[in-house]
């Protein structure tokens, strides 16, 4: 297995927010920033649960598929994971595990989680955070807690991190990879992020072109239609029966 380069990744991490027009050091709205830019298409689908996800590359085209069974953090670090190879990697398709940190995965797979973890939590924004927080006194359990709902981290992403940058040990690591849950809402959290919180839909580029489509009298008004109900859109489709099967 070869050694990853972590100063390049964090890098790659950073040089792609910039290009996202994301600052440096803040946290994010990964979807947001993903979406403001016109290439990119979000479907989010439940698949089985050994597939984070998976991203598809044509030139410009840029499709990133999430699997909405997993929690809003892990939905966000997967959109992070398939950015690497959206902008490090050649045109294809490429299907993603779930484990994070798998020390079977290949190369480009941890790599990719590396990419995610330094793009949600900026380097030198995590490390002064987590400083902050080991000096005023807080247990491992509340800074995990205080950094993820910053970040948006996962808590397996959190402690990966954390492990990964040394401020943690082994046996801490594993004591910590209890449920987040109780404690989160302890300290005034939402915990939407520890919980699947995605509807089955489709965002961004499909959804604009298929509009493009139609104004320029393309495709007609059906096949719009069932474009859209293909993307899962049926909250577009005009007409309440339609509207009424939601939920
Ligand atoms: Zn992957």
């Amino acid at each position: 297995m070869a050694k990853l380069d972590y100063r390049l990744i964090s890098f790659h991490a950073y040089e792609t927010r910039k290009k996202l027009g994301a600052d440096e050091n803040s946290p994010i709205d990964i979807e947001d920033l993903v979406l403001s830019n016109t290439d990119y298409t979000l479907i989010y689908k439940p698949m089985s649960e050994n597939i984070s996800g998976l991203c598809i590359k044509e030139g410009n085209n840029k499709i990133i598929a999430i699997n909405s069974n997993s929690s809003k953090g892990r939905q966000r670090f997967t959109i992070a994971h398939e950015l690497c190879y959206l902008y490090y990697h050649d045109d294809g398709i490429y299907i993603c595990s779930s484990k994070i940190d798998d020390e079977k995965a290949n190369d480009c797979e941890r790599e990719a989680d590396l990419f995610a973890s330094y793009f949600l939590a900026p380097e030198s924004a995590f490390y002064s955070d987590y400083m902050m927080l080991a000096n005023s006194k807080n247990d491992l359990e509340h800074i995990c807690i205080k950094l993820e709902q910053k970040y948006g981290l996962s808590h397996m992403a959190t402690l990966i991190r954390l492990k990964m940058s040394k401020l943690i040990n082994e046996r801490e690591y594993i004591k910590a990879q209890t449920s987040p849950i109780k404690l989160a809402n302890s300290l005034g959290y939402s915990t939407d992020l520890y919980l699947s919180t995605k509807k089955n839909t489709t965002m961004g580029r499909y959804i604009s072109l298929a509009k493009e489509l139609l104004d320029k009298d393309r495709i007609s008004i059906a096949r719009y239609q069932s474009l859209l109900l293909d993307g899962n859109r049926q909250d577009l489709v005009a007409g309440d029966d339609l509207n009424a099967e939601i939920d």
